[in-house]
């Protein structure tokens, strides 16, 4: 049983939620996590009681020019605190400076129909936090009694029976440095190494150790050359799955049930669904990226055979054989560079806006 060690209980009181991962999680005190409810016997069946979202009070609402880990945990204590029965938060890991990785879950975890969607995997693409959290919060607006419809379908009944798990900000050590530089870095080692690394700490995509993260899958990952030591971008690190980031989400897709996978970055305006499949997976790959095509506006890449490599959605297509894409937001307007401003925010929230509907569609029927 592999949740048996996940325990409900309150992630900023110092006890954690542990799913028996394999990711690293130094620094984290467990001795007072109180077991007090298997979160394998909650769900998202029971009739709500809960209001919906209280967008003035969150801080995601309010389109900060740069959303930032400390704006993602205010937040994230509001739905802790608001919607306890309908979530879990699980945290994935501790990151080498010292902050979480989290997943939030809306659904039954021990469910036949799992979705993974995450964000900022490349720190300076730190826009499609923004994008996961708003997902997440409308998500469970339509927990209690809202939301719209998809193809004819509310959102409503496309939920029921799927599981969702939101995981916005997947390298939150590489999005600080993103937003803040030198100084948004807490330990002093760390920043030691990162100031050797230099570069424009506001064109970062790696973790704080330098490490590009979607380069960190055992899906070519050998043959992928990059960078040879850490920097700011395309460096691999020492082993597929060798970062505490990368780890967790490879143990959170072999741990549950996860059927499709998203993977947001920027900038771009198309979606990467394609490495190497074939047979059913090729066909229930195409089939998941046409529909998430039509649901954004987004065109499939078209030249989808030049394949990079070592990437999360490589991996979950060629090792698990899971339908993943990667959506690239940002350039709806032609606008092409990163970090995207925070002014086109609207525009690629009208794209996304429906993704977590089109992809229960395309999953149930
Ligand atoms: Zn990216």
């Amino acid at each position: 049983m592999k949740f048996k060690k996940i325990f409900l209980a309150s992630f900023l009181t110092g006890a954690i939620f542990f799913g028996g991962f394999g990711c690293a999680s130094e620094g984290a005190d467990n001795s007072n996590v109180t077991p007090t409810k298997n979160i394998a016997e909650s769900n998202n069946s029971a009739p709500s009681n809960e209001s919906k979202i209280p967008r003035q009070d969150l801080i995601v609402y309010s389109s900060p020019e740069k959303y930032s880990y400390d704006d993602f945990m205010h937040d994230l204590k509001i739905i802790e605190n608001n919607y306890s029965s309908q979530v879990q938060i699980i945290k994935l890991c501790d990151t080498p400076d010292g902050r979480g990785v989290y997943d939030i879950v809306l659904g039954d975890i021990n469910g036949d129909n799992q979705v993974l969607i995450f964000g900022a995997m490349h720190a300076r693409e730190y826009i499609t936090t923004q994008v996961v959290m708003r997902q997440l919060c409308e998500a469970i607006d339509v927990l209690n009694g809202g939301g719209g419809t998809y193809r004819g379908i509310s959102d409503a009944e496309l939920l029921k029976g799927v599981t969702i798990h939101f995981v916005p900000l997947s390298n939150p050590d590489g999005v600080s440095i993103s937003q803040f530089g030198l100084s948004g870095i807490n330990n002093d080692s760390i920043r030691n190494q990162v100031a050797s690394m230099g570069g424009d700490y506001v064109q970062w995509k790696a973790n704080a150790r330098g490490v590009d993260l979607n380069r960190n899958f055992d899906a070519g990952w050998y043959e992928f050359g990059g960078s040879s030591y850490p920097s700011s971008e395309r460096y691999k690190g020492t082993a597929p799955g060798s970062e505490p980031e990368a780890a967790a989400l490879i143990s959170l897709t072999q741990d549950y049930h996860i059927k499709r996978a998203i993977s947001y970055h920027t900038c771009g305006a198309l979606i990467y669904w394609y490495y190497k499949q074939s047979g059913e997976v090729l066909a229930q790959s195409q089939k998941f990226a046409n529909e998430i095509s039509s649901a954004t506006g987004y065109p499939l890449d078209d030249d989808y055979t030049a394949v990079d490599a070592a990437g999360y959605k490589d991996w979950a297509v060629y090792k698990l054989g899971i339908p993943s894409i990667t959506i690239e937001t940002g350039a709806e307007s032609g606008f092409y560079d990163n970090p995207v401003p925070q002014r086109f925010f609207n525009g690629i929230w009208e794209r996304n806006k429906n993704v977590v509907y089109a992809t229960a569609y395309e999953l149930k029927y």
